[in-house]
């Protein structure tokens, strides 16, 4: 933090890791992007025109009453009728990007770009990155992400990251204290679309035409959020077990397994350590959260909750983007029911091999994943109503990520030690540290007793009480552990689980 603000004084220009603009965008493109620009900068401007004012209400910002939110509805109401909410327009795969690397120009010192990999068909997956410092993690400064456009015909999601994007940048301009924040105290990684080739499918068909399935899979016609490694068999192997409970390893050859879009994500996963997630769907409405695969896969078409060691605080991740979106929670959408609009993905309909599951067993990042309208490619004219329906939520739940507790684990030099193992006692669900030796660990308000463990280290237990605001610090400082007793340190039955190669499932094709 500060580092951010230091560089923008100095007026420095180039981002050491961020690609060029203009290496990036064809002759064509750069005579026309003076012009873009200039309607790029209008659009932020009536962007944070129309959604400001509700905003500021919604955050506490401004006096009181529910009489504002009604004016200001009406006012944001008459301007889109007014502008005919001709802002609000699909991106097709070239208009994505350049809408992106609009912001970044815009909001060059909050923002980076960079692209995880290549799509089948060789489209870049472009991050934009928001935080003070971009390209860099600052130690006990959470990662987040949001990731769009898997199901390439589910589009709702993208667009609301593209908005999500401008609105960021545009507050961060104006002054709002509440995103400052937020991008002061985050490194926030947006991928609005993670199957672009699978978007272009089903933008050929356009809104009205487009059906369940066009442009779901990738340019290969796989479904991405199947592909991933399972390692939920060996979850529930290990719970019998007493074996590992976290950061499970990925079968041998899990590259040649994967498509390409899939090991792009898979990569990234790896390289930040990312603490929260939300993966955006369309197709229904409901916030979903893991496991989504049943503990029981043998028996056909019976649903069953399959609860995570960190159930509750999963039930409060959805339960925060369902209250905040203005009719989630009310649970009755698209001709289904979901109490408090939310659900145990197992306990609507098992699937295997998703991205939300993956998460949470091969990495420290909880991800919920969010199913955000009936219709997964609607007309251009609902996306206004939409963005003002999810912008709270969107912001509400980037906040979640700075509860609990966090903190640093030192050797008695006051060297961080990586790969320390943060447990909660009567949570069976490890965190470990990230390669700075920082780790962050979701929790609930409540009392915990935490333990910090590491190879060749004794372990130390310590008890913290949490609140509901900001994430509580706790470093610990560990001694090396005496030759010879080397008992103390957390042992897992590491013997070999069940084959991973499991039969593929019967395919299941909701939303998810
Ligand atoms: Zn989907």
């Amino acid at each position: 933090m500060g580092e951010g603000i230091r560089r923008a004084r100095e007026g420095e220009k180039e981002r050491k890791e961020g690609p060029s603009l203009l290496a990036l965008l064809s002759g064509s493109e750069r005579r026309s992007r003076g012009r873009r620009q200039t309607g790029r900068a209008g659009l932020r401007k009536r962007v944070r025109k129309r959604s400001g004012a509700l905003f500021a209400e919604q955050s506490g910002t401004m006096l009181s009453g529910s009489s504002l939110i009604w004016i200001g509805a009406l006012l944001l109401g008459l301007e889109a009728s007014l502008t005919g909410a001709s802002d609000f327009q699909h991106h097709g795969y070239e208009e994505m990007v350049r809408a992106l690397f609009a912001v970044q120009s815009e909001c060059p010192y909050i923002t980076r770009i960079y692209s995880i990999g290549r799509s089948v068909e060789g489209r870049h997956l472009y991050v934009l990155e928001f935080t003070d410092n971009p390209g860099i993690h600052e130690t006990l400064e959470p990662e987040f992400k949001y990731v769009g456009n898997m199901h390439g015909n589910e589009v709702l999601g993208r667009e609301l990251l593209i908005y999500l994007a401008q609105f960021l940048c545009a507050e961060y301009q104006a002054g709002n204290e509440r995103i400052t924040r937020l991008i002061h105290d985050t490194r926030i990684h947006i991928l609005p679309s993670m199957n672009p080739d699978g978007y272009e499918v089903a933008a050929r068909q356009g809104p009205e035409f487009n059906g369940y399935l066009v442009g779901r899979g990738n340019a290969k016609e796989v479904d991405l959020n199947r592909n991933f490694p399972d390692l939920n068999a060996l979850m529930y192997y290990y719970e019998k077990h007493n074996g590992q409970n976290h950061h499970l390893p990925l079968p041998d050859n899990w590259e040649l397994q994967v498509e390409p879009e899939t090991l792009a994500v898979i990569k990234w996963m790896q390289n930040y350590n990312f603490v929260l997630s939300a993966n955006l769907h369309g197709g229904a409405v409901v916030a979903n959260y893991p496991f989504d695969k049943s503990r029981e896969p043998r028996i056909r078409s019976k649903t069953t909750y399959s609860a995570t060691s960190d159930d509750k605080i999963f039930r409060k991740l959805a339960k925060t983007y369902s209250y905040a979106h203005s009719w989630m929670h009310k649970g009755w959408n698209c001709g289904d029911y979901f109490d408090e609009g939310i659900t145990n993905g197992a306990s609507w309909y098992s699937l295997s091999k998703g991205m939300q599951d993956f998460n949470y067993l091969h990495t420290n990042c909880f991800e919920i994943t969010l199913e955000l309208s009936c219709d997964k490619f609607p007309p251009a004219t609902a996306l206004a109503g939409e963005w003002l329906a999810n912008r709270e939520a969107l912001v509400s739940y980037m906040e979640q990520v700075h509860h609990g507790i966090k903190g640093m684990v030192y050797d008695e030099n006051n060297n961080h030690i990586s790969n320390a193992v943060i447990s909660v006692a009567g949570v069976n669900h490890d965190i470990t540290c990230g390669t700075d030796g920082d780790y962050f660990r979701l929790l609930l308000p409540g009392t915990y007793t935490v333990t910090a463990s590491a190879l060749g280290y004794q372990p130390f237990t310590s008890t913290v009480t949490v609140g509901p605001a900001e994430a509580v610090q706790l470093h610990f400082y560990l001694k090396v552990q005496p030759k010879a007793t080397n008992l103390n340190v957390k042992a897992y039955a590491n013997k070999k689980g069940p084959s991973t190669a499991a039969k593929i499932p019967p395919t299941n094709l909701g939303p998810r």
